[in-house]
């Protein structure tokens, strides 16, 4: 673990660099409050620091002042050096926002029990946010195909729609549905069924620009954003994907499946900015393209659409 050492005096900096390495932390030097400031409110801080109380341009103290007021994550475990043992110095100390004290000159036992007290609260706090960021990515992904559920793809085309809103340009909106997908569960079962939306999920993933975004938007529906695609384009796409889909056959356990989609296709041209309206759209654009038969890409503009309603 990274631990920043911050103090004026240089015989003091090896000493404690020399001992910290032997613990086997990695040590980062400061030799002023003012440097100290800097790698912590840099990228990618050491997790802990041992600042010394008094020091030039800023004190231990005024550092800890300032890391606390950026209310940054993840938290940094924070030990003044002090040569200051007075009650109401050792308050001052933790009020600015120190987690630890130590009073030099210190034993040097004291001071490895210290900071393995804070180590272990940084290590506790790393495990805490790591299961944070999991629960964050299991909430927005699709279990079955990995892909952006329906909340999160949702969040995208409402950013997408607002961000192209302000430059002035469009995004496409590609609403499919696998063709007959109840028969293949029907046929095979409703473990090829999820093999094949699993396929349908990478087929449709692997046909796409490094800025479009495919979430799963239901059982067998998926929803596509496409920034800065005005219909013809984005229609494009969406005959690509079609025949993407439709070209293999899904092989299971010897069984050779064929599957095709319909797809709506619209497009955000600014005038409207409820993402609602859009996927309304698109699934009306949709609802057409199956009952022409199916396979097949169905477009609609908002004004063509019955869901337009200007006032
Ligand atoms: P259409 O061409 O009109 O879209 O017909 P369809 O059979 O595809 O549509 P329908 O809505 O009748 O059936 C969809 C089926 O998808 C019903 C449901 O059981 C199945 N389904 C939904 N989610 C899953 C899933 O996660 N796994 C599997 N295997 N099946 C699912
Ligand atoms: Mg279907
Ligand atoms: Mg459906």
């Amino acid at each position: 673990m990274k631990v920043l050492v911050a103090d004026d005096s240089a015989t003091s900096r090896q000493m404690l660099r020399s001992v910290l390495a032997k613990w086997g932390y990695e040590v980062v030097l400061a030799e002023n409050g003012a440097e100290a400031w800097d790698i912590l409110a840099d990228a990618d801080p050491p997790p802990m620091a041992i600042l010394d109380w008094v020091m030039p341009h800023l004190s231990g103290p005024e550092v800890c002042r300032r890391v606390r007021d950026t209310h940054r994550e993840p938290y940094t475990y924070i030990l003044l050096l002090t040569s200051k043992n007075t009650k109401g110095e050792t308050v001052e100390g933790l009020e600015a926002g120190a987690d630890d004290y130590i009073v030099k000159p210190f034993d040097q036992h004291e001071l490895q029990v210290r900071l393995r007290a804070g180590k272990r609260i940084i290590d506790l706090q790393m495990d805490l946010l790591e299961a944070r960021e999991e629960l964050r990515e299991r909430a927005n992904k699709d279990l079955l195909t990995m892909l952006p559920n329906r909340s999160a793809i949702w969040t995208v085309l409402r950013q997408e729609i607002s961000r192209c809103h302000r430059d002035n340009r469009t995004v496409g909106v590609i609403l499919l549905d696998i063709d007959h997908f109840k028969r293949i569960n029907d046929s095979y079962g409703h473990f090829a069924g999820d093999t094949v939306l699993r396929e349908t999920a990478m087929r449709l993933r692997s046909n796409m620009r490094p800025y479009d975004q495919v979430g799963r938007y239901g059982g067998e529906e998926f929803l596509v954003v496409l920034p800065n695609c005005d219909l013809e384009q984005a229609s494009h796409q969406a005959e690509r994907m079609r025949h993407r889909l439709e070209e293999t056959c899904i092989s299971l356990e010897g069984i050779e499946i064929t599957i095709s989609a319909s797809f709506g296709v619209t497009v955000s041209d600014g005038s409207e900015k409820d993402p609602d309206v859009f996927v309304r759209v698109a699934d009306e654009a949709l609802y057409r393209a199956k009952a022409t038969g199916r396979n097949c890409v169905s477009r609609l503009t908002l004004e063509e659409s019955t869901h337009w309603h200007p006032c």
